[in-house]
């Protein structure tokens, strides 16, 4: 089909993506070459059929659930320092010769990466560190890492994975974040405490909510956790008061507009044009992010564009949207990045190269 030509955000213009989920992040050739080296078991030999498995489909329905089944894969391919390693370095790296992406911040769970206690959670982390900082001495790219707390982890388990943050907050884990399915057990008072230590520590706070969950458990978060910013919360465009909260506090929303689509919880992007109206007539704050590129098969670069060209955000508001993400960043100095000498490549010739 033939659009009508609308003006897209240049190459030379550097992005900050700050949700994306390393589990649905990785090429599927890297993750296949990573599943082999390491002699896991896969369910299939066909590569075909493991690139499917780890991928969104549109074909193969909408659901927040089945969504989240497609990390059953790829978190267990990572579940090692060297498959950590390995990742991250790949994902940071892609992200400057694909889109220009020059702040990235990378989120998972670091118990989700341990074999259930099998590995040591320090090796996992320290390793991931190391994938960032091999990209680092490659491109000039200012990565961070944001570990997810799991709303059906009980809290114990939750409270590692905020301690192993603050341990590790030097040497570039820059956050935490909740996320998850939505668990009968999870309760957001309980965290009040435990995030309020991480926020003394200088960590950033982000928080999935006003996805699949109700539109009330957005004003808990911001009660109750005080996050910098939210997770989706595309939910918040149906409640003028807790838009007014999120003015207020000056937290910025994580929009991901593909994979909103793709689990069901926005049903169009009629829908969209809607929730961004509200979000401009109650200045709402956003930024566009992926939540996975790899699985969901799009790029920042894609989501701008595409809103772009469906007339839902101006050329305007997508700078600003690219903005509002640098500013949101909770990796220190982004701005000191130095712009490349000469104009990147198209993305269809650095796709070339690499496949
Ligand atoms: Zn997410």
């Amino acid at each position: 089909m033939l659009w009508p030509m609308v003006r897209q955000l240049p190459r030379r213009m550097p992005l900050a993506e700050l949700h994306c989920h390393l589990g649905s992040a990785v090429t599927p050739s890297v993750m296949w070459g990573i599943a082999h080296e390491q002699g896991i078991k896969l369910p299939t030999k066909d590569y075909w059929e493991f690139r499917q498995m780890i991928t969104a489909s549109p074909t193969r329905g909408h659901s927040f659930d089945g969504y989240l089944h497609l990390f059953h894969w790829t978190e267990l391919i990572q579940s090692s320092p060297l498959a950590m390693e390995r990742s991250v370095y790949e994902v940071v790296g892609g992200a400057y010769r694909k889109n220009n992406v020059t702040t990235m911040e990378l989120r998972f769970n670091p118990m989700k990466r341990n074999r259930g206690g099998e590995q040591d959670l320090d090796h996992i982390i320290a390793a991931s560190l190391r994938g960032m900082d091999r990209a680092t001495l490659e491109y000039p790219i200012r990565p961070g890492l944001i570990f997810c707390l799991d709303r059906a982890f009980p809290f114990d388990l939750n409270e590692i994975v905020v301690e192993k943050a603050i341990v590790w907050r030097d040497r570039g884990v820059v956050g935490i974040d909740i996320a998850g399915p939505e668990s009968s057990t999870f309760r957001v008072a309980d965290y009040s405490k435990l995030f309020r230590r991480a926020r003394q520590y200088g960590l950033g706070i982000t928080v999935h909510v006003g996805e699949a969950g109700p539109v009330e458990e957005v004003g808990q978060v911001i009660e109750l956790l005080e996050p910098d910013r939210i997770g989706h919360g595309v939910k918040s465009a149906y409640d003028p008061r807790t838009m007014a909260m999120i003015r207020e506090r000056g937290i910025v929303l994580e929009i991901c507009p593909t994979s909103n689509l793709q689990t069901g919880v926005v049903s169009g992007w009629e829908e969209f044009r809607w929730i961004f109206d509200q979000f401009r007539r109650n200045e709402i704050r956003f930024a566009i992010s992926t939540d996975g590129p790899e699985m969901l098969r799009t790029y920042i670069r894609d989501e701008l564009a595409t809103l772009g060209r469906l007339g839902i955000l101006s050329y305007e508001e997508q700078v600003q949207a690219a903005q509002t993400s640098l500013q949101a960043s909770f990796v220190p100095k982004v701005t000191d990045v130095v712009a490349a000498a000469r104009k990147p490549a198209t993305r269809q010739e650095v796709e070339r190269e690499e496949a």
